[in-house]
């Protein structure tokens, strides 16, 4: 599904390039659950906008689901984004003055569907997150778990192959933080390609392969160490 190869990504300040990824290279296959962490300043967010398809790398080679997507220019990206891929951020980017349904219904707006099937895949993906009865509130009547839960389900409406979160329990409490990431052990079983960057180890503990990123290079990749108590 993903396949990057020495990946490099500069950020040039008039004369000065500050390299943040130094070559990185992974592979993640379809229904992989990844937890891809590291300090502040490791390259986490870089690695998820060239992962999304919202920034393109300075270097190397970057397959998406057998597409050079390296190189693309940027039409040629947001149709892959559009069509491949879900997003999930930490601060739910919910438009206030839409009720949960029709936040959820958006992104099929774009993508010239009628109102009618609008509706009924919006329906569809509240209730995998269990929040049908919310559906027709506006985000300042959620509560912070109920924002996230609306957020993933307009990630999944377009019925995307990978979703990609970042630090999506950021701003919710340990339980309501449970709450989220069993939702995205559901996404996962469900046969998604899930990638969550986080820096709680709790959390990452849910994926099944955690990626540690450090001064722009792998550090480690290893399959998640379940606890002997757990199920
Ligand atoms: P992380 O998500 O692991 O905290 P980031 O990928 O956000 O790391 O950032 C890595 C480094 O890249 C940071 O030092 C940050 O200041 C720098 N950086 C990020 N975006 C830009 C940019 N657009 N221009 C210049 N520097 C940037
Ligand atoms: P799956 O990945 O199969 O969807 P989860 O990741 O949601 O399942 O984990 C199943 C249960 O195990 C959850 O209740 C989760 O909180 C718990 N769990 C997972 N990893 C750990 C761990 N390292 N320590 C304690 N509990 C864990």
């Amino acid at each position: 599904m993903i396949h990057l190869e020495e990946i490099r990504k500069s950020y040039f300040m008039g004369k000065n390039a500050l390299e943040i990824l130094k070559g990185v290279s992974l592979d993640i296959h379809k229904n992989e659950y990844v937890a891809l962490m590291g300090p502040s300043g490791s390259g986490k967010s870089t690695l998820m906008n060239i992962l999304g398809c919202l920034d393109t790398p300075t270097g190397g080679k970057y397959v998406l689901n057998g597409q050079d997507v390296s190189k693309m220019d940027d039409n040629s990206l947001a149709e892959v984004r559009n069509k491949t891929i879900g997003f999930v951020f930490q601060q739910f980017n919910l438009l206030p003055r839409l009720t949960a349904l029709e936040n959820v219904a958006l992104p099929l707006v774009y993508a010239g569907i009628s109102k009618k099937i609008r509706q009924e895949k919006a329906l569809h993906v509240l209730d995998m997150v269990n929040l049908t009865q919310r559906s027709h509130h506006k985000p300042n009547e959620l509560s912070g778990g109920q924002s996230q839960r609306v957020a993933i389900a307009r990630a999944l409406v377009n019925d995307p192959a990978l979703i990609l979160a970042d630090e999506p329990t950021g701003n919710l409490d340990t339980k309501t933080s449970y709450e989220i990431m069993s939702i995205f052990g559901d996404i996962h079983s469900r046969g998604n390609t899930v990638v969550l960057v986080t820096h709680e180890e709790d959390i990452a503990n849910h994926s099944k392969r955690i990626v540690r990123l450090r001064d722009g290079i792998i550090e480690s990749d290893r399959p998640t160490e379940r606890m002997s108590n757990a199920v």
